[in-house]
């Protein structure tokens, strides 16, 4: 008798073993992968019962938002026929997004502007990167500046036709929150996903994130963010660069001058709730540098970590308390 109450207890404790396993295999099905969007590789790592299916959305969104609305070298996007017409109909979207990098744009003092497509186009990062001459960097500046912008109701025209909107320093931090609001109406437990540099954490648990050595190969790092779930974006001048005559270009711009920003900041990290402005503020705080761009990235209840050439490393006192530096090369400045 006492035997077979074992042999059923046991039977009971297997049962639930498996079905505990079973019910985890269902509600924390993970996926994981890459595909390229947005001029960089998009990776993804998703947990719950919806999984694929939040994977397969974000993966839509991510490229239907590059090449139908902020592309400008998609002809088809709104954005390049915008720039090709010098107006276009805003859908509701896509006006909150101009009205975010306006106030930015004006926030940190035009250090943001999303009208330097003519100045980016000269120096053509992306394909055959060349020192423009300084006479077509004064004219494809003269068509920059938010000031060109007019919006009326839903309508955003260019008083310049030869002003080129570019969204190629928010759109991975549009394409995040666009995501995350899609993993509102699903079971998703735990996700990751990374545009370029820009990343959603997303879920309950604490997340690791690690700064980047800005001379060192993509999983090198000099410092290791713990952080809760949270939207956050890093500009580096290691990104997209090309040297010439020993000297080396990189792709954030001085709107001022049309030239490379040249302030020692080799990268910024925020941290936000929101990714268009984790996404923009890290542009802009690199063009501001460690005292303007803390101020500034403060304003809007956002968390900053510099890194400057000289190898220090300036965080705010929210990403102080998250930060810890891995590199003894390394000094925090605070
Ligand atoms: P990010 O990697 O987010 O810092 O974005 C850099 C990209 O934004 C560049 O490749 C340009 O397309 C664009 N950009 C460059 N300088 C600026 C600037 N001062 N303000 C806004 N966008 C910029
Ligand atoms: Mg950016």
């Amino acid at each position: 008798m006492k035997k077979a109450v074992g042999i059923a207890t046991v039977s009971l404790l297997l049962a639930f073993i498996i079905g505990f396993a079973v019910f985890d295999g269902v509600f924390n099905k993970n996926i994981s992968g890459n595909f390229f969007a947005m001029d960089t590789v998009v990776s993804f790592d998703i947990t719950g019962k919806d999984s694929e299916e939040a994977a397969e959305q974000a993966e839509k969104t991510v490229k239907t938002l590059d090449s139908e609305i902020l592309s400008r070298h998609n002809e088809s996007s709104f954005t390049a026929r915008v720039n090709k017409t010098a107006g276009g109909r805003m859908e509701d979207h896509f006006k909150s997004y101009v009205s975010t990098l306006l106030d930015v744009n004006a926030k940190s003092n035009g250090a943001f502007d999303f009208t330097l497509g003519a100045v980016s186009d000269l120096w053509s990062f992306n394909d055959s990167p060349r020192v423009p001459d300084s006479s077509e960097i004064i004219d494809a500046l003269s068509h920059s500046g938010c000031g060109k912008i007019k919006i009326e109701e839903d309508y955003l025209s260019l008083t310049d036709a030869q002003t080129v909107l570019d969204f190629g320093a928010a759109g991975k931090g549009i394409a995040l929150d666009e995501i995350k609001n899609n993993f509102a109406d699903k079971t998703v437990k735990r996700a990751i996903v990374s545009v370029g540099g820009s990343v959603l954490l997303y879920g309950e648990d604490k997340f690791t994130v690690g700064i980047r050595k800005p001379d060192g190969n993509a999983g090198e790092f000099i410092g290791i963010l713990t952080v809760d779930a949270c939207c956050i974006s890093t500009s580096g001048s290691y990104e997209r660069n090309f040297e010439e005559n020993g000297l080396t270009y990189h792709h954030i711009l001085d709107p001022k001058t049309g030239y490379p920003v040249d302030n020692g900041i080799i990268s910024v990290t925020v941290i936000s709730d929101s990714g268009i402005l984790s996404d923009t503020l890290s542009t802009a705080c690199f063009v501001l540098g460690t005292e303007e761009g803390m101020k500034l990235a403060e304003e809007y209840g956002c968390e900053t970590v510099f890194v400057t050439s000289d190898k220090k490393i300036y965080a705010s006192d929210g990403a102080a308390k998250m930060l810890e530096i891995t590199d003894s090369e390394y000094t925090a400045v605070n």
